[in-house]
């Protein structure tokens, strides 16, 4: 098969391993900077440009789109599903997926374990807000942030109001969250492929510390899911519409909960952590899923 990565930078860990795994495996590997990929949309042939000339087509694509370049990812993505290329994660999940409302959302739906979550905009309604998701202590999240930036924990209520008032005089958005105390400043990533928990760790904060992203110096260590984490998990990912993601769950005192489904996990944290060779399973699963000229997007 021939596969595109599409990826910003050929020397990242998973970027790499994913093209390692691939050409082990037999196949045509070419990483693609989705910013350099350009397109006439309208034509009725589509094709994607590269550095002056035409894309060969692709059997698959595995994007590996970057939160801030979401918008022209997903578009170069889109093409390519315009083309009949299997997309490992279709474009619709994956700017699903990082608009993190909408995923609450929708996994709400599902009946996905999910903690009290409030959004709001006007100021005006902070303190029913936080009665609402009931009180202090609460998470006030950024809607606009990554690995942990602009996650607050607010001890008492009035804290809650004044972060939530500041936030909002800067016109950001933001979540309101009920703080799962219990979880001790842990969660779990499990990497799912193709509707299977394929490897799973647990993170821990650094002493001190609520959240506990590894870029915020938490710690990585194997851990062993229940059957409801790992359903959980399996049914986040397929309400987002996700065949290879990381779903993060915090484990609570009643059950898991998930905090968000991530459509470009990255696989050196929990390859490490683990000694799974993930980057085999994802290509495993494009070959199973992806067929010859006739890939159609679930668009859902
Ligand atoms: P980001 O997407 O920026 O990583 P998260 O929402 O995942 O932000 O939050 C970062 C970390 O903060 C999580 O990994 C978790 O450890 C902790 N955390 C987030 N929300 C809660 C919550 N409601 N209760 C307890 N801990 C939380
Ligand atoms: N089409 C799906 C629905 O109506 C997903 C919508 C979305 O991704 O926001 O539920």
């Amino acid at each position: 098969m021939k596969i595109a990565i599409l990826s910003r930078n050929e020397n990242l860990y998973s970027t790499r391993r994913l093209k390692e795994a691939g050409e082990a495996m037999g196949h045509q590997v070419d990483v693609i900077d989705t910013l350099h990929c350009y397109m006439d949309i309208t034509s009725s042939r589509p094709t994607v440009r590269y550095h002056g000339s035409e894309l060969p087509k692709y059997d698959a694509v595995i994007p590996r789109i970057g939160a801030s370049v979401t918008f022209y990812g997903t578009a170069v993505v889109r093409q390519f599903e315009m083309m009949g290329t299997y997309s490992i994660n279709e474009s619709v999940a994956i700017s699903r997926s990082r608009d993190k409302l909408r995923s609450l959302q929708l996994l709400s739906r599902k009946g996905i374990g999910l903690p009290r979550t409030g959004f709001a905009n006007r100021p005006d309604k902070i303190k029913d807000l936080i009665k609402n998701v009931g009180g202090a202590p609460l998470v006030i999240k950024l809607l606009e942030g990554t690995q942990g930036i602009g996650v607050v924990l607010a001890e008492t209520n009035k804290t809650a109001e004044a972060i939530i008032e500041a936030f909002m005089g800067l016109d950001a958005d933001i979540l309101v969250q009920e703080f799962i105390k219990e979880a001790g400043g842990a969660d779990i990533r499990c990497l799912v492929v193709g509707g299977k928990v394929v490897a799973a760790m647990k993170r821990q904060g650094a002493e001190g510390e609520f959240r506990s992203n590894l870029h915020r110096g938490g710690s990585a260590t194997l851990v062993r899911l229940s059957k409801e984490e790992r359903a959980t998990a399996v049914n986040a990912a397929k309400a987002m519409g996700l065949n290879f993601c990381g779903v993060d769950i915090l484990q609570s005192a009643n059950g898991p909960m998930v905090m968000e489904v991530n459509s470009s996990p990255g696989l050196e944290g929990i390859e490490t952590a683990t000694g799974k060779d993930v980057a085999t399973l994802v290509i495993e699963s494009i070959v199973k899923n992806s067929k010859p000229n006739n890939n159609r997007t679930r668009g859902k």
